[in-house]
């Protein structure tokens, strides 16, 4: 029996990783000195694998961005916008085409970014164009597993498939489909398994993610011949094809069938699907069970999974059962053992959980607990396990029947406004008196250093609660008041006391608990530090009226209350999974629906609601969308509706893709949503003109996922593209998403232009 780890976290346990990027692009440090810290990075995660002794430790599943931007750069998709880029260095290419590049006359911008799957992770989508090209052009996973060989650790590379990689990307231009580009990418491919082959590899992991998903008869094909071709190109290579996130449902004969030495299935997602892939298994196929929970956080419970393990070794024999994790653990955070902190992560609680490091540790010991000559130590762990996965079960801190009855008592009129859509904007319009092309932002200002340090320093008591809220104060009143001299139309109090749109929801709710250091990778240098949500959600006090009154004060133009949706709460944080999903979001929807009301009480006329994760709880199966779009949306709604026809509730979505859901974006019913658009140059509103989306939107126009600052006609431009797909009176000019990652001087210009371009459409309309 082997044991089998997908793929390790790369950002370090202290954020090293993170920490060195961003020093290096402010020209801080050294390539040299960014490298160092990526090997030792690699080594410390190759060594920590060893010595629960891993058999198929993964290499290549390090980044210093992307694994995708890494694939991109391996076979040469070099979009062409960054040709005249390529005398730079690798690494600085390869950044330039993950953050875009302003310096002297180059002024590329990045390539478009999405989410992984139904993760909170984003990738960075390749870009094929007709005539595209494919060559051997970074060499990073022969490098990483030669890498490891010098240290003495023999590892099992991890690539992306080529079918993967390319349903993953776009196509620049019309007329084609990016999967007829696999003849050209195969020989490529190929060479890449033989280079690896002659480097000494064996096993090797090839992540076919899509054969989870709904799969034409093309794509279809292309995974038959993808793999046959392997299979006679690279005999020599062990592949294991890795699928994750779903189970393979009806693809379960294909997968089954495709010519690979081991087969990975998400037994976390999907437990279900063991009998059949069992049935299906070709002889000398060995079976991989990802049986430990890569997405979530919760101890594995043994007394379910040592079943699953017996039941594979008796129809594969020992031989062919590797044990493993479900998917990568990119999206678990490191070390639970760093979580000393009792006030924020009591120790009753923390003996639930299991993160990383601890996850490879169960793996270890499952597959010891399957040995004949099991150890008494190891014994000794099944029940540990038993004992504490039992403790949650009884646990008095997890159950709240106040809210349990409010949940049952919720009514069919507490999902809709008191009015259509037609007559709030007619009230909207006579009370708020906006102009056309309405300016805002979407909530946070620039979390400059000083900010943080402000917080920090509360939180460590150096500071007390009236110092810190004096301070606060000053900032949300500068903030203010340039947004007043800029000429914004609904001002934001800038979101200085969050840290982060969902912890600091989850650390005034009831129900959540918190990590010191939980953090997980979200995008190239950016993580999160996602909320535990393990028990019965309700609100106990008013969560942001404080600032949002206090903003409301210092300006007669209108403040927008800023909150974070019950679906977008549910989505960042490790979710409870002894009840549905759907009954947490309702618990969480009226915490939310509360604040909303408190919030109009105090005199808050706009209140967003940020939704920026809906469309990432897609399930991946189109067939499973109408049973969650339904509960998302009405956890939205019961959030949104009980307020008064002349409040104007806003949304906000981040980097969704819209094309298959606008009509359940429309049975949202927010007056007012505001989305991304910039990188794919308005591409996406295509949809809702079709749809004939009636309320109001908000198309980003700058793209505050880099430090490139766009002009006025740039946003104008945009701004006209986008009045060809909908009414102009129902357009509202802003930015993609928040501002918090920015540096103020750029934000100050950016928004400046913003308004100018908002100007410039009015004069023309
Ligand atoms: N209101 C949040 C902000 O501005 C929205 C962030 C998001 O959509 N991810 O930061
Ligand atoms: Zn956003």
């Amino acid at each position: 029996m082997f044991t089998n780890i997908l793929g390790y976290p790369r950002i370090g346990a202290h954020r090293e990783l993170k920490k060195a990027c961003e020093k290096y692009w402010k020209g801080k440090i050294t390539v040299d000195e960014l490298l160092k810290v990526g090997q030792e990075q690699r080594a410390f995660n190759w060594q920590t694998q060893q010595e629960q002794g891993v058999d198929l430790i993964p290499a290549n599943d390090f980044s210093y961005y992307d694994q995708v931007l890494d694939t991109v750069l391996a076979f040469g998709v070099i979009p062409e916008r960054y040709q005249p880029l390529k005398a730079l260095s690798k690494t600085d290419l390869y950044f330039a085409m993950a953050r875009g590049y302003q310096k002297g006359d180059d002024d590329v911008i990045a390539m478009e970014m999405t989410k992984w799957f139904d993760t909170n992770y984003h990738y960075m989508v390749p870009e094929f164009a007709a005539s595209q090209t494919f060559a051997l052009y970074d060499d990073k996973p022969v490098r990483e597993f030669l890498e490891s060989k010098a240290l003495g650790i023999h590892t099992k590379p991890v690539l992306l498939s080529p079918v993967s990689f390319l349903l993953l990307g776009k196509e620049k231009e019309k007329g084609f489909h990016r999967i007829t580009l696999l003849e050209r990418l195969l020989p490529v491919y190929i060479e890449l398994l033989r280079q690896l082959c002659d480097a000494g590899a064996d096993w090797i992991q090839i992540d076919e993610p899509f054969l989870v998903m709904d799969l034409s008869k093309e794509e279809q094909k292309a995974l038959r011949t993808t793999y046959e071709t392997i299979k006679k190109e690279v005999p020599q290579a062990k592949i294991i094809l890795t699928t994750y996130f779903e189970g393979l449902r009806q693809n379960t004969a294909l997968a089954c069938e495709l010519p690979a030495c081991a087969l990975h299935i998400d037994l976390a997602r999907d437990v279900n699907q063991l009998g059949a892939v069992l049935d299906h298994l070709k002889p000398d196929v060995s079976l991989s069970l990802g049986l430990v929970d890569g997405r979530n956080i919760w101890k594995n419970d043994f007394t379910k999974s040592l079943p699953m393990i017996n039941q594979a070794v008796e129809k594969l024999g020992q031989d062919r059962v590797m044990v493993a994790t479900s998917c990568s653990l990119l999206h678990t955070p490191c070390d639970l053992d760093l979580e000393t902190n009792e006030e924020v992560l009591p120790q009753g609680i923390k003996r639930w959980l299991a993160f990383a490091k601890q996850k490879v540790e169960e793996v270890a010991v499952l597959k010891k607990l399957c040995q004949s000559d099991t150890h008494q130590s190891v014994k000794q762990w099944l029940t540990q396990n038993m004992l504490d996965i039992e403790s949650r079960q009884q646990s008095e801190l997890i159950h709240k029947s106040e809210v349990k009855q409010r949940v049952v008592a919720i009514k069919p009129e507490d999902y809709t406004r008191d009015s259509t859509f037609e007559t709030r904007q007619l009230r909207q319009r006579e009370k708020l008196n906006l102009p056309v092309f309405p300016t805002t932002t979407i909530g946070s200002f620039p979390q400059t250093a000083e900010i943080r340090k402000l917080r920090q320093q509360f939180k460590k008591g150096q500071l007390t609660q009236a110092e810190y809220e004096d301070l606060l104060q000053q900032n949300i009143e500068q903030t203010i008041r340039w947004q007043e001299s800029v000429g914004l139309d609904v001002l934001v109090h800038g979101e200085y006391e969050r840290n982060d749109m969902v912890e600091y929801f989850g650390e005034l709710l009831e129900g959540f608990v918190f990590t010191k250091n939980g953090w997980v990778q979200s995008y190239g240098s950016r993580g999160v530090k996602p909320p535990i949500i393990f028990g019965d959600v309700q609100r106990s006090e008013a969560m942001t009226v404080r600032w949002s009154s206090f903003a409301q004060q210092q300006t007669q133009k209108l403040v927008k209350g800023m909150l974070t949706g019950p679906v977008t709460i549910l989505q960042w944080s490790f979710v409870r999974d002894d009840q549905p999903r759907s009954v947490t979001a309702q618990q969480i929807a009226l915490a939310i629906r509360d604040e909303v009301s408190d919030l109009e009480k105090a005199g808050i006329q706009v209140v967003q609601i940020d939704e920026p994760a809906i469309r990432e709880g897609l399930p991946l199966r189109t067939k499973d969308w109408d049973v969650y779009l339904k509960w998302a949306v009405n956890a939205f709604r019961l959030a949104s509706s009980g307020v008064k026809d002349e409040t104007q509730i806003h949304t906000h979505m981040c980097y969704s893709e819209f094309n298959d859901i606008i009509p359940q974006i429309a049975a949202m019913d927010a007056d007012v949503i505001t989305i991304e658009t910039s990188r794919s140059q308005m591409e996406l509103l295509e949809a809702f003109r079709e749809f004939r989306y009636p309320n109001e939107i908000g198309p980003g126009v700058y793209d505050i996922h880099s430090p490139r600052v766009p002009s006025t006609e740039e946003m104008t431009h945009l701004l006209q593209k986008a009045s060809e797909f909908l009414p102009a009176q129902n357009i509202w000019v802003n930015p993609d998403c928040g501002l918090k990652t920015r540096d103020w001087a750029e934000t100050k210009v950016a928004l400046t232009n913003l308004v100018e371009a908002a100007k410039k459409m009015r004069e023309t309309t």
